[in-house]
């Protein structure tokens, strides 16, 4: 190859390269603004609720586990406060946090702690309570 034709496949090369860089570029801007999109849709919409037990299976498991492992209580609740979440606190049952104004179920445990959950979480929470009552 005479050294004309080198620098001119060198030179074409250079110039592929250049544009797949570009590319790659915007395809990482577009992943980075889908990223961010996803997220704000998933703070918009609240947990699901009414759900079938398939839908809520693995939340079940988990609170059971929890409970198994002594992290969430295994009896009824003594006080319960249903408050307006400031938001950014984590739900103790499917660790998402709260979203500003969701309603949160506050449990005071030996009236020092404060575990907070979600309405459903909650709900599901003291179902299992109530299901391993005698
Ligand atoms: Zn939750």
């Amino acid at each position: 190859m005479r050294t004309e034709e080198l620098l001119a496949h060198v030179a074409t090369n250079l110039a592929t390269s250049r544009q797949l860089c570009a590319r790659a570029q915007r395809l990482f801007e577009a992943s980075d603004w889908n990223i961010a999109l996803a997220r704000v849709l998933r703070r918009r919409h609240p947990p699901m609720s009414g759900g079938t037990d398939g839908v809520d299976g693995p939340l079940r498991d988990r609170i059971r586990a929890l409970m198994d492992s002594g992290v969430l209580p295994r009896e009824r609740a003594t006080r319960l406060w249903i408050v307006r979440s400031p938001g950014g606190r984590g739900c103790i049952a499917c660790r998402y946090n709260l979203r500003p104004g969701e309603m949160g179920y506050e449990v005071v445990l030996a009236e020092t702690v404060t575990i907070q959950f979600h309405r459903h979480c909650y709900e599901l929470w003291a179902a299992e309570v109530a299901s391993r009552l005698p």
